[in-house]
């Protein structure tokens, strides 16, 4: 068949694809020397406490301070990282530049309350995770609390019964467990009966149109009246607007994170939340 339709073994052949795997080789071997350069970055996006009216904590974002190409989103090289492998360096650099950097907070007398990092399957599936987390906690005399691990549906999908014993293990060493992108997955429920984890986090697509589509008000009801059954915490991702803010309050939401409160930054800033007057939330934060 490709023999006698040259379409199919061109197609294979196709300079574009050649000049994408070439592109994907040398993005990879580029993003190795990053990490031995330093040129990765971790900001921080606060999470305001809408009842303790306070920033309670932050969430790492990783970046690529790229020499050339500038700042660079993990959307453009976090899906790479993880094809090749790469997450589990990367990811371990995260965790430990979060844990050097909770340190410094505690030193200067002004610190988050935790901060949370996202987790990749790999990186949790990696030989001597749990014992890396323990390395980072100690060597920077953390109480474990002041982690969180963000989780993904992902996560748990490789070898299941192993991350979850992992996962178990963590969270009964103190550290807080938090599921991303809640939501999204083919079986977000099926997490929340395998799993104890702290808080859930509402994915950002149905906090988007929240003010428009009626359906997305319901989703998110029931998010929150499940979580609080089971005693979590609920965070929104990917706040923007007044309104939102005014809706997932009136919904019962705990915690929010996006854009209205604050977008990610480097770690000099990430603690100095002020709301100019007339934001809307100026007249919240307690601090
Ligand atoms: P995520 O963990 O769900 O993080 C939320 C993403 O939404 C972040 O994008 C954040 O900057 C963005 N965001 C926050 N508030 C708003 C908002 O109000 N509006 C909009 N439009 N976006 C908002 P970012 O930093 O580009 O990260 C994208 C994803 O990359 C993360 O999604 C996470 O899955 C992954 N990621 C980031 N850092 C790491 C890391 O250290 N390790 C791993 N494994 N994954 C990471
Ligand atoms: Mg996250
Ligand atoms: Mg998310
Ligand atoms: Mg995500």
């Amino acid at each position: 068949q490709a023999k006698a339709d040259g379409r199919g073994s061109l197609r294979f052949f196709s300079p574009e694809i050649m000049l994408r795997a070439r592109e994907r080789l040398s993005l990879e071997a580029e993003m190795r020397r990053a990490l031995e350069r330093g040129e990765f970055r971790v900001h921080y996006q606060p999470q305001l406490h809408l009842y303790e009216r306070a920033v309670t904590g932050l969430e790492a974002l990783v970046r690529w301070q790229h020499p050339e190409r500038g700042l660079i989103a993990p959307g453009a090289f976090i899906a790479l990282a993880e094809e090749s492998g790469l997450i589990v360096p990367l990811g371990n650099w995260v965790l430990r530049e979060v844990g050097r950097q909770m340190r410094a907070w505690l030193d200067e007398g002004r610190a988050p309350g935790y901060v949370a990092v996202n987790l990749s399957a790999l990186q949790l599936g990696s030989e001597g995770f749990v014992d890396s987390v323990q390395a980072v906690l100690r060597e920077n005399g953390l109480a474990p609390g002041r982690l969180e691990l963000e989780i993904t549906e992902s996560c748990l999908m490789a070898d299941r019964s192993r991350a979850i014993a992992t996962l178990e293990t963590l969270r009964g060493l103190g550290v807080r467990l938090s599921i991303d992108d809640f939501g999204t997955g083919y079986s977000s429920m099926s997490y929340l009966q395998h799993l104890r984890v702290h808080r859930l986090k509402i994915d950002m697509s149905f906090v988007r149109d929240l003010e428009t589509n009626p359906g997305n008000v319901s989703i998110v009801t029931a998010i929150i009246a499940l979580g609080h059954s089971l005693e979590l915490d609920i965070v929104a991702e990917g706040v923007e607007t007044p309104e939102q803010l005014a809706r997932l309050q009136r919904l019962g939401c705990d915690l929010i994170q996006g854009y209205l409160i604050g977008r990610p930054v480097p770690a000099a800033e990430a603690l100095d939340l002020r709301f100019a007057p007339g934001h809307p939330l100026a007249g919240l934060l307690s601090v």
